[in-house]
């Protein structure tokens, strides 16, 4: 049975001709020296990148120039997080300022815990 397979045409494992067999090859040095023969990876417009599945790093290979990536929401950008701290800091102030209203006027002090309560229900979930 091996006898009859060895150096036959049919034989699609040593058939010449097909496109992963015509496909251009990785190339990349492995670690025992000699060069990867696995095909290069295709991209979607038909094009060959120039290393395999396996082996990355190839020029022209990696992320894209730049934060473009990481960039989703904006949440993290240094403006958004200036202006939230500067929010944080107005609602302290307002807080400090309420907090001495409530503490000279005797009228509020009586109900300080209900204006408290309000306080936090109006700033809660806003920054
Ligand atoms: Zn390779």
């Amino acid at each position: 049975m091996k006898s009859t397979l060895k150096n036959n045409k049919n034989d699609p494992m040593h058939s010449k001709g097909w496109a992963y067999h015509m496909s251009p090859r990785c190339l990349a040095k492995t670690r025992s020296g000699s060069p990867c023969m696995s095909p290069r990876t295709k991209k979607p417009d038909g094009t060959y990148n120039s290393r395999c599945r396996m082996h990355g790093g190839a020029k022209g290979s990696g992320p894209k120039i730049g934060n473009s990536n990481a960039l989703k929401t904006g949440e993290h950008t240094k403006v958004a997080i200036k202006w939230r701290e500067s929010e944080r800091r107005n609602i302290k102030e307002i807080h400090n300022f309420l907090n001495f209203v409530i503490a000279t006027n005797d009228y509020l002090a009586d109900q300080k815990n209900t204006v408290r309560r309000i306080i936090k229900k109006a700033s809660a979930g806003s920054i």
